[in-house]
């Protein structure tokens, strides 16, 4: 065996970059930028003027573990049902803040219904659909007054599908006449920043504090999403909103969402984030929020839930009794968790591993705070469990499913009874 080494190296750092300094903005009971964590925001796919509906959908994105739901107030009905959808969850002790999102009528609906104003907790405008020509600024004006009176904060939400064109115009035609012209993309991409960053200074000309403002910037490729918000934050300090705007279904809007904000998360640049899934037919609107705590958790930023380490399984495991059972956690931590939350505080940072076989099983196994290595195939049919890095127990026999699963309960309520 060969038993060189090579001199210790300088401790190569693992990690994030410093987080971005921005201001502090509070949404309701939630604190978005400063010191505070990244926040999971989601947002609603009923008709908001369906009371009934929005109650409930808002009540299970809130109990998946969104900080910050946003809801489409889009029309008299739905600005009508607002403050109805805040007094019901109420009622029901769900008390995550509200996101109104406006579109061309904002400043129409907020004024005609003070008590959606008022039962709002932030307000989402988009620069490029709050008017066009004279009257954009006007209307825009009246938005930003109507935030300063009902005491709300803005996101002042870019999105590449309607940006201000008179803007994007004014950039091209000055790249065009620019000795050292840019590409089209890039040009595309300044016009995000600048409406983002002038519409802003605009908010805060008219008297809304910098304490009151987030932005967001979102288009749907991943590598113009990094650019435009490396960009963004070397430009301003204000809170950030990140998320890849129409990242699709499945695995590809998973993948793309989770490359582009990784990768700015871990320059230090998002203050709250949401993850925009297009969910199949009738499918679980709450999928969006288990992504973005994932990608949070998993890049070490936030616990959320208890982790569960699992093998991908190879040719020396022939059985699927590994998978079932890493599933089976999973899942059972998943439903304990809104208990597990209330009654063992700090269980979030549990590890559980659920290995194949002997190989990597009792190693990884005993990196977890609870592991079991099962047996692959020709090993002895025998599981042995670790237990904070120790060997505790071997189970044995058809059962030892359902006797681990016993195990991590009895260990939960030891360390965080
Ligand atoms: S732990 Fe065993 S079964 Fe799992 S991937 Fe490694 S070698 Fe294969």
């Amino acid at each position: 065996m060969n038993e060189m080494t090579l001199p210790l190296a300088a401790e190569f750092p693992a990690g994030p970059l410093l987080r971005r300094p921005a201001v502090a903005v509070r949404v309701g009971k939630v604190t978005v930028g400063g010191a505070a964590p990244v926040v999971v925001q989601s947002m609603t796919n009923t008709d908001t003027a369906d009371i009934d509906a929005t109650v409930a959908q808002v009540a299970a994105l809130a109990r998946a573990g969104s900080e910050l739901v946003r809801i489409t107030v889009d029309r008299d009905e739905a600005a009508a049902a607002v403050p109805h959808i805040k007094e019901k969850l109420l009622a029901r002790r769900i008390d995550v803040p509200l996101i109104g999102d406006f579109h061309y009528i904002g400043h129409k609906l907020l004024t005609e219904h003070p008590a959606c104003a008022e039962a709002l907790d932030k307000y989402r405008i988009n620069p490029g659909n709050v008017g066009f020509g004279e009257k954009r600024d006007r209307q825009f004006a009246t938005l930003i007054e109507l935030a300063i009176r009902y005491d709300k904060p803005v996101r002042i939400g870019v999105n590449w599908g309607s940006l201000d064109q008179d803007l994007l115009t004014r950039l091209m035609d000055a790249n065009a006449a620019s000795a050292n012209p840019i590409s089209a993309n890039a040009v595309m991409r300044e016009a995000i920043c600048q409406s983002a960053i002038l519409s802003a200074a605009l908010a805060e000309k008219i008297g809304l504090a910098r304490e009151k403002i987030i932005l967001s910037a979102k288009v749907s490729g991943v590598q113009d999403l990094i650019a435009v918000y490396r960009d963004l934050s070397r430009r301003s300090n204000h809170a950030l909103h990140l998320g890849l705007t129409e990242a699709g279904m499945g695995s590809k809007g998973i993948v793309a969402s989770s490359a582009a904000m990784g990768i700015l998360l871990q320059e230090g640049i998002g203050d709250t984030i949401r993850v925009s899934l297009t969910p199949e037919p009738n499918g679980d609107r709450t999928r969006e929020v288990q992504v973005a705590q994932e990608l949070l958790q998993t890049m070490g930023f936030r616990a959320f839930l208890p982790i569960v380490a699992a093998c991908p399984g190879c040719g020396r495991t022939t059985s699927t009794v590994f998978q079932e059972l890493a599933s089976k956690i999973q899942e059972d931590i998943r439903k304990a968790m809104p208990q597990w939350r209330e009654r063992y505080p700090g269980v979030e940072a549990l590890k559980v591993a659920v290995m194949g076989c002997i190989v990597n099983g009792p190693g990884e196994s005993k990196h977890a705070d609870i592991g079991i290595s099962l047996p692959g195939t020709g090993e002895t049919p025998s599981a042995p469990v670790f237990i904070d890095g120790k060997k505790a127990v071997t189970l044995k026999g058809p059962g030892i499913a359902e006797e681990f699963q016993r195990l991590v309960g009895e260990y939960v309520e030891k360390r965080w009874g």
